[in-house]
């Protein structure tokens, strides 16, 4: 059943009561990231503190969850532990799915519990709960523990953080169903600054679909297109680690901290090696017919001599870059090992991986010690990058706990500034050039996902400054309205306006699928306009010089261009952010 107003629960963990709301607005801001933002502006508290009890947690599903293919994904928001800012963060698993069934839009955690909690939340309940004897242990083993605690069906999803979220380390993420995750941006610290160490969507009520030829023809067609044309195959079969030795060959992989961008010892982490020698099965949200996430294994000696337990670890082009390539460790047992520490601490990948790769050459230059890292990092080996995965989840020393808050933080008392690899947060896996170090730094969600910068980066050698910009802005803006929906990206080459109109009015969203344009300039202005009243300061960007020692397939990268070009998407996003800004955009 459609309806006009969003259906929100918003729960005060200090109150330990929920509310159900009502909430207007679904004509102009549609869902997930518009309904975050717009959640945000309601609830959330602009000159207060990320950890302000008062602060909201928010997800955010979208109009067309559960009725189509890859339209699998939450959107989490949040002022972020990392630069004080609003942020988003996005993620799939079953938490999209499970929210449907749980007939609610959005979810909105204020206060702060008095211990240790997981909140559990379905169609007619809420129930807080003490989890107290659970504070301190890893995800796995909070996974395992709240399986039990809550069982259930494929409808139900568990979020829970690590050590890294407790700590409320900026780098540390929320696991969503064990192998996706709101990664970016410290979402977990968020969870661990309201003593909430798990979160359970118990999608316990049912919701009819459309009768009639339309729902259903439409439904059929896009399966078709997703599963019987090579659209989507690629994301399958070897999935996106086969970027790796693409990249690689592009001169656009980062290697050692980027010291380099092509290295020949590829060929010991290519997609093809890690589905030759570690690939156990694929894995897929809920409601996706691709199943693009690969599940490999790692052994691991346990207690007595020959005895081994196996540990099944999801991989995926960024995880690969970031605890393989950037540190310089070539072995794909060893990477998925450094991901499976990753993952049991609750840090996300990338920016703990770009973080400890500067260690390491911080380390080399001799501007820390052992004295710093308690132990001795050097690139290519793993042991000691495992084990200061754990160093940086928990804090384990100053040096620690400053690097779980940023690498440029630790830059400023450590020197290293030059060489940290950080594009608005730790960077992608992409050298591509200038375009995407621009998109990357100023990103709404600095993520390679924002915008196809690193695309344009490859397909364009001309420097039109304009044109970049008209493609930034307008690609963003597309995105934001799929990311509204909430569609996995992946699937942005099917989900094209028409076919989203055509989706929206077959479930009787006729006002949403006549206005998708202005819809989708609304939401990326009210997105930066919360960004600015934050306190993002797009002039004060400035991107470390080793990006500009980089050398692409297209040679050096060019600091004048690239300086051109931070300033005028700053000064575009500053322009979409001002109340007379057009939110037009032409389809
Ligand atoms: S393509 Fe991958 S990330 Fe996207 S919905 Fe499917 S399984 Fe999830």
């Amino acid at each position: 059943m459609i309806r006009d107003a969003f259906r929100v629960l918003k729960m005060d963990l200090s109150e330990g009561r929920g509310q159900i709301l009502m909430l207007d607005g679904r004509d102009a801001y549609a869902g997930g990231s518009g309904l975050a933002a717009l959640l945000f502006e309601n609830f959330g508290r602009i000159d207060q503190s990320w950890d302000a009890p008062e602060q909201p947690l928010i997800f955010a599903i979208g109009p067309l969850t559960g009725y189509f293919p890859l339209m699998s994904k939450t959107v989490c928001a949040f002022k972020s532990p990392y630069h004080d800012q609003y942020a988003e963060s996005h993620a799939g698993g079953r938490s999209a799915l499970a929210f449907r069934f749980a007939d609610l839009d959005a979810l909105v955690i204020t206060g702060q519990a008095p211990r240790p909690s997981c909140l559990a939340v379905g169609n007619h309940h809420i129930d807080l709960r003490d989890v107290h004897y659970l504070w301190g242990q890893d995800v796995d083993a909070t996974g395992k523990m709240l399986r039990r605690t809550y069982p259930g069906s494929g409808h139900r999803s568990i979020l829970r953080i690590g050590p890294a979220g407790e700590n409320r380390s900026a780098m540390a993420g929320i696991n969503v169903d064990t192998y996706r995750h709101f990664g970016r941006l410290g979402g977990g610290a968020v969870m661990g600054a309201k003593n909430l160490k798990g979160i359970v969507i118990e999608g316990d009520a049912a919701f009819p679909l459309p009768g009639g030829k339309t729902y259903r023809g439409l439904y059929e067609d896009i399966y078709a297109q997703m599963t019987a044309t090579d659209m989507m195959s690629k994301y399958h079969s070897l999935g996106t680690a086969a970027n790796l030795e693409a990249l690689n060959a592009l001169q656009s992989l980062p290697w050692r901290n980027l010291q380099q961008t092509t290295d020949p010892a590829i060929t010991g982490v290519t997609g093809e090696r890690f589905a030759d020698a570690t690939l156990l099965r694929n894995a897929a949200c809920a409601g996706c017919p691709v199943g693009c996430i690969h599940v490999g294994f790692v052994r691991e000696k346990f207690m007595a001599a020959n005895q081994y337990l196996y540990r099944q670890v999801a991989y995926d082009y960024e995880p690969i870059f970031a605890t393989g390539t950037m540190l310089g460790v070539t072995d794909t047992f060893a990477v998925l090992g450094i991901m499976d520490a990753v993952e049991k601490m609750g840090l996300d990948v990338m920016s703990a991986g770009v973080a400890l790769a500067w260690a390491t050459e911080a380390t080399e230059k001799g501007l820390i010690s052992e004295k710093e890292t308690l132990l001795p990092l050097a690139f290519g080996e793993a042991p000691a990058f495992k084990e200061a995965v754990g160093h940086l989840a928990r804090g384990a020393n100053n040096f620690y706990r400053l690097l779980g808050q940023g690498t440029l933080k630790a830059a400023k008392v450590y020197g290293g500034n030059d060489f940290a690899c950080v594009l608005g947060q730790e960077m992608a896996g992409y050298a591509t050039g200038e375009v995407f170090y621009t998109a990357q730094s100023l990103g709404f969600r600095h993520s390679h996902l924002d915008t196809g910068s690193y695309s344009y980066d490859q397909k364009h050698d001309e420097k039109d400054v304009g044109k970049v910009i008209d493609f930034l802005v307008a690609d963003e803006r597309e995105r934001v309205l799929l990311t509204a929906m909430v569609s996995c990206l992946f699937a942005r080459g099917v989900y094209k306006y028409d076919r989203l109109a055509e989706c929206l009015a077959s479930l009787g969203y006729g006002t949403l699928a006549d206005n998708m344009a202005a819809i989708a300039g609304t939401i990326q202005q009210k997105r930066w306009q919360l960004r600015l009243a934050t306190g993002f300061r797009p002039d004060a960007v400035r991107i470390p010089r080793r990006f500009t020692e980089v050398t692409t397939w297209k040679g050096q990268t060019d600091s004048r261009y690239l300086d051109r070009l931070l300033s005028a998407y700053g000064a575009a996003i500053a322009a979409i952010a001002r109340p007379e800004s057009s939110s037009e955009i032409r389809p």
